[in-house]
């Protein structure tokens, strides 16, 4: 049975149906956000599914984190976890074993699922005797010739239907297709009650009306013994839209843990927006075909479709998720911004003697200028990259020396005349301060006077030009210090 046009024609459907047996990870969200894109652009309906049924796998707090990620990200679902009077009872698997029970009893009526009569030992003594024989072991080759009577309790497997190669049409991947070796008699009901994921998402896809699956390639081995299912149970099939992997910043390998495969949340600690993170998922794997790189979320939601997901390994580039959340940083109000800083900002610069919300504000264009997201701020702080604003330095007579000077005191007249200049200057922008000085500067050499200026600011050498650290400083700070480096190189 294939899709046919009139049921691709009905409303969308897709689901994300994580297991809760871990964090949330990058390949997982953009698995979400696809989906997510894919029913939003046609007016459909999007599902969160908890795929619960493996409880020895199952980690606590598992649900919680993948609902925060989701939120985070405002990919928002239509039925959930959480839903109140849901009209598929729950979407959460371990909550819905009737249903599985009621369809299980459907195949055991059909002669076409039966009672597993060996013990675990019986079928490892099989399983030996293929890997001695160098054969696959198929366990549908000691398929009882009658099957007893099926009840709670006992492990139920399904009676494939049919033995054949299976060709199937993949929205992304186009034709696939497998021989009947990847078709066995697999288990859809476990001795516990609970049905195995091969089972259970099918019915809950059934029951559900998904139209569409999106999942990663890993799916695809198994799509022949998915289909077998469907056959059974005398249903459609849906349509399967595999999804690229998401691979390493090399592009050679899937992304793993040490490339970066880490809690999703984490990104959200780190400081990165969540604009930024969704623009970033949906061109994993997926491109408009045209230049655009910065999508609002609408402008995704009509951009999107799966004839443009790609079929290869889209890269995870963290720099560009950096530039990515830059980009979006930039057009943050400066309100925004000093909230986004000060959430940044450790103890060491906090507790500097000089600071205060004034003097961060004016600060704030050089950190946005330097900054891509909040650990950045964070790291610049404790190298004491901003503490000239906060706090008086004490610069190192051998810093205060222009490379073209003698000694250090040959500055002195040049500071002495930019604290003339500065003392009558306009201190209203970097800008105004500028004008004060450049003339002079031009005439002494630039070096030769923004140097030593420079670092009797700022005590480093290297920091923002003499005019911005100037501005951010105050005028009576900026003389002080000028007075200071002054009588350092007399
Ligand atoms: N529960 C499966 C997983 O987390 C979902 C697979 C599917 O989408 O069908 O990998």
């Amino acid at each position: 049975m294939t899709t046919s046009n009139e049921e691709t024609k009905k409303k969308v459907v897709t689901r994300f149906a994580p297991s809760p047996t871990g964090f949330m990870h990058i390949g997982g969200v953009r698995t979400a956000l696809f989906a997510h894109l894919f029913a939003r652009k046609h007016n459909g309906t999007f599902i969160l599914r908890i795929e619960d049924t493996d409880k020895e796998r199952e980690v606590a707090g598992s649900i919680e984190h993948i609902i925060e990620s989701l939120t985070w990200l405002n990919i928002d679902w239509d039925y959930g976890p959480n839903t109140q009077n849901n009209p598929f009872g729950s979407c959460i698997q371990s909550e819905r074993l009737e249903s599985y029970h009621a369809y299980a009893q459907k195949l055991v009526d059909k002669g076409l699922a039966y009672p597993d009569p060996y013990t675990k030992e019986e079928i490892d003594s099989f399983r030996e005797q293929a890997d001695a024989e160098k054969r696959p072991f198929l366990y549908r080759a000691h398929r009882p010739e009658t099957f007893g009577t099926w009840k709670l309790g006992m492990p139920l497997r399904l009676k494939v239907p049919h033995i054949k190669r299976y060709t199937w049409t993949d929205a992304v991947r186009g034709e696939l297709s497998a021989g009947e070796e990847m078709l066995d008699d697999i288990i859809l009901i476990k001795a516990d009650g609970y049905p195995t994921y091969n089972f259970a998402h099918i019915i809950d896809d059934l029951e559900m009306g998904v139209t569409h699956i999106m999942r990663g390639d890993e799916f695809i081995s198994s799509t022949p013994k998915f289909l077998s299912i469907y056959d059974a149970l005398e249903i459609p099939y849906p349509v399967f839209a595999t999804l690229p992997p998401i691979m390493a910043p090399d592009g050679k390998k899937k992304l793993g843990k040490r490339d970066g495969a880490k809690d999703l949340l984490e990104y959200r600690n780190e400081g990165y927006l969540s604009e930024a993170m969704v623009n970033f998922l949906a061109l994993i794997g997926w491109n408009p075909g045209t230049e655009q790189e910065i999508f609002t979320k609408e402008e995704l939601i009509a951009a999107f479709d799966i004839d443009k997901i790609q079929r290869s390994g889209g890269a995870f580039n963290e720099e560009k998720l950096l530039w990515m959340n830059k980009e979006y940083l930039d057009t943050k109000s400066e309100a925004e911004m000093l909230s986004y800083v000060i959430a940044a900002l450790p103890e060491s610069t906090t507790s500097l003697p000089l600071y205060n919300e004034d003097t961060l504000r004016r600060l704030l264009p050089v950190i946005r200028e330097r900054s891509h997201v909040q650990t950045e701020i964070t790291a610049a702080c404790k190298e004491g990259e901003y503490d000239f604003a906060f706090s008086t330095p004490n610069p190192e007579k051998e810093t205060l020396a222009w490379k073209n000077d003698a000694q250090p005191s040959d500055a002195l007249p040049r500071l002495q005349k930019a604290i003339e200049l500065l003392t009558n200057a306009k201190w209203d922008s970097k800008e105004s301060i500028k004008e004060a000085l450049w003339s002079y500067a031009e005439e002494v050499g630039k070096g030769e006077l923004l140097w030593p200026l420079r670092v009797a600011l700022t005590g480093r050498e290297k920091s923002p030009d003499p005019f911005i650290s100037a501005f951010v400083i105050g005028k009576d700070e900026s003389i002080v210090r000028i007075k200071n480096a002054c009588a350092k190189i007399a």
